[in-house]
């Protein structure tokens, strides 16, 4: 029986363990450094949409599949993921805000069925008051988007694998004759026929192994969490693009939310990315709280927004915003999946099931695979995290 080592238990790596099982590929052991979920998927904040419809124009067509493949994977996922089919909500504070991030969600020519213009009131009622309506100027609907508890999705999805091995490092790649052979991990050696890099923000340094590096900017994101204040479970999850890209939605009867000033590339922290994990920046926390807490105030009046809680993860950027699915070149039998783009959550099971067609066929006949390869980028072409963030496009 052929054996395929996954490398990383967070949603990248167990969903494309649960779609190779599924496509009858042999054994497949999935390692982690950790355990399922304790990285940058624990700290995700399980807003899962149709992005690629209007709100990133950065994705695509090919895109959307993946993202209505995520929205009926976790629906038909029996498992207590905090699923709640709210919809997803996009809302403006400014006339600007209107035109330049509410406007294209109504307009785009994939809306999904449903999607609705919304006035202030409306936006305050649906969100049932969180979000003042003297502060917002209107908003649009997404009816069929969802919100889940990635941490716990990631977690149900590793429950369900036959073989996951926690607290498993890998410390290097074994090959021979241009090929992947297995893995070193601090448990021994793992002979493998195929081995995948779901590894996250730790993909560069297995790479390094085999001489090949995929352009990665490593994102410090966080995540406030606020006191329960009565916040209902039917509300939405919202967008305020026009407040520095904030999101925000119930959490447990508070809200959980962040946004850009939540957010520094590891390289402007002088950090290193550690051996796994969360990392823990408070000065963004601080700088969050400081910058975004006037305005919160104002479009969450009635509710409770201090910091009770925050947690952090690193997604991990690239040039084109585009995720990393597909082979190596020059190491047969070696993959990566990463370059989430801080949507691995929405896109994951999607990426999941074309990766391992790509894996098993070569390719996949569901999505094209090839505008997810690693050789669209010149090995040499972004040596430092700095020029991945010069070439990275604006969301709009
Ligand atoms: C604050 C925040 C909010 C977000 N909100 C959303 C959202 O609303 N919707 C959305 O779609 N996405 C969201 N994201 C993005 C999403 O969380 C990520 O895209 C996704 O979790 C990335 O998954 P991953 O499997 O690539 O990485 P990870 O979860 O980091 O998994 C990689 C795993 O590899 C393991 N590992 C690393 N090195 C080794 C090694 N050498 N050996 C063995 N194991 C190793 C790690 O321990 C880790 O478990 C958010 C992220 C953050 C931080």
């Amino acid at each position: 029986m052929s054996v395929t080592v996954v490398v990383g238990a967070g949603i990248l790596g167990t969903s494309v363990a649960h779609h190779l099982l599924e496509r009858g590929a042999g054994q497949v052991i999935v390692v982690d450094s950790g355990t399922p979920g304790s990285a940058t998927s624990g700290a995700g904040a399980g807003f899962v949409g149709l992005w690629a419809a209007g709100y990133a124009n950065f994705f695509t067509a090919g895109d959307l599949e993946l993202e209505k493949y995520g929205v009926a994977y976790y629906r038909h996922l029996s498992a207590d993921i905090d699923y709640r089919a709210n919809g997803n909500l996009y809302a403006a504070t400014t006339g600007d805000g209107l035109r330049s991030w509410v406007e294209p969600v109504l307009d785009h020519p994939l809306a999904p069925d449903g999607t609705r213009a919304l006035s202030a009131g409306e936006v305050a009622e649906l969100t049932g008051g969180v979000l003042a309506a003297e502060s917002v100027v209107g908003g649009a609907l997404h009816p069929g988007g969802i919100q889940i508890s990635a941490g716990r999705a990631t977690r149900a999805l590793a429950a369900r694998l036959p073989d996951v091995r926690p607290f498993t490092r890998v410390t290097g790649l074994l090959t021979s004759d241009g090929a992947v052979v297995g893995v070193r991990t601090s448990a021994g050696d793992l002979a493998a026929d195929r081995v995948v890099l779901a590894c996250g923000a730790w993909t560069n340094e297995l790479l390094a192994e085999v001489g090949y590096r995929v352009p990665l900017l490593r994102m410090v994101a966080t995540r406030v969490l606020s006191p329960a204040s009565g916040v209902s479970s039917s509300m939405p999850t919202v967008m305020v693009p026009d407040l520095f890209g904030l999101w925000l939605r119930e959490h447990r009867g508070g809200l959980t939310y962040g946004n850009g000033d939540g957010y520094a590339p590891l390289f402007e922290l002088n950090a290193s990315a550690g051996d796994g994990g969360q990392p823990h920046r408070e000065e963004l926390v601080d700088r969050l709280a400081a910058s975004l807490a006037p305005k919160l105030r104002k479009l969450v009046p009635e509710h409770d927004t201090s910091v009770s809680w925050w947690l952090q993860g690193l997604p991990c950027m690239t040039p084109d915003r585009r995720f990393l699915a597909g082979p190596v070149p020059g190491v047969d039998g070696l993959h990566v999946l990463g370059g989430d783009n801080e949507a691995g959550v929405t896109h994951g099971p999607g990426l999941g099931r074309m990766l391992a067609d790509v894996v098993l066929d070569g390719s996949s006949s569901w999505v094209d695979p090839s505008p997810y390869r690693l050789d669209r980028f010149d090995p040499d072409g972004y040596p430092t995290e700095q020029s991945v963030l010069a070439a990275m496009p604006a969301r709009r």
